[in-house]
């Protein structure tokens, strides 16, 4: 049976200040026990990861894993300003998200790029939150599960059996940040053509292979999408930087 995961991705915000009230107010409401069979991350800027590594030792906050918001394809060398999966590691991430619809619009990263940064991050024993979706003139026009199926085979193609090792984050490009979700039937039917299309590779793979919904996931829609066959937990954007809204939909 898959666990039910939610990530936390912060993006571009956070404080040394806002960090620890943050965790601290998580860390109060993890402390009388969350469902069993569940897991959680929070992923800040990379500035903050031993920040929060050392926050979240201090407050025993066993329930909550660390992870980056990007690695580099490289392991190491000449790229200023990339940051290496193993340095990730180093600072005690679990997981680091690659592909998000952000990097793939502003820094035109192609599925190759995406598949060669989850590379690294699974030779460093982390696990990989791989994201795909579509905008909306390519959902509008009707090719929604083309587009998404596309990205999916290209990972497969590349990280082939790997991909039991990895997660696959359905993010509607139309849905991120905007507060338009996905109905939970929209969902759900994204992530069971994305899981037929990993069984065509390998039906082992597909059935382990958790995938994740992001796009305006909130407390008062989490139930409802969290409770679908396909859909395996949530990646979280702009709700995460709530830590009470981080806690309802952990407890989703
Ligand atoms: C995200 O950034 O991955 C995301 C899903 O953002 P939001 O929840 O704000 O739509």
């Amino acid at each position: 049976m898959r666990p039910l995961i939610v990530i936390g991705n912060w993006k571009m915000n956070g404080s040394l200040a806002s960090n620890q009230d943050w965790i601290k107010t998580v860390a109060r409401g993890m402390e009388s026990g969350m469902p069993s069979g569940r897991k959680y991350a929070v992923c800040p800027s990379f500035p903050y990861l031993p920040q929060c590594a050392s926050l979240i030792k201090e407050y025993s906050l066993a329930f909550l894993n660390l992870g980056a918001q990007d690695a580099s394809a490289h392991c190491s060398g000449a790229f200023t300003g990339e940051v290496a999966a193993s340095m990730l590691k180093e600072v005690g991430c679990t997981y680091v998200i690659v592909g998000h619809s952000e990097r793939r619009q502003t820094h035109h990263e192609a599925d190759e790029l995406v598949a060669a940064k989850a590379l690294q991050v699974l030779d460093n024993d982390m696990t990989p939150v791989i994201c795909v979706g579509e905008t909306a003139d390519e959902r509008n026009s009707g090719r929604a599960e083309e587009i998404v199926c596309a990205q999916v085979a290209k990972q497969v193609s590349v990280l082939q059996d790997r991909l039991a090792d990895c997660l696959i984050a359905y993010e509607p490009v139309w849905a991120i940040g905007t507060g338009k979700v996905a109905s939970a039937q929209i969902a759900q039917d994204m992530h069971r053509a994305i899981r037929l299309q990993l069984a065509e590779f390998n039906e082992d793979v597909a059935s382990h292979v958790g995938i994740l919904y992001g796009g305006s996931v909130k407390p008062d829609n989490a139930v409802e999408l969290f409770a679908m066959p396909d859909i395996d937990g949530g990646l979280v954007g702009g709700a995460s930087l709530n830590p009470q809204d981080f806690l309802a939909i952990c407890q989703a």
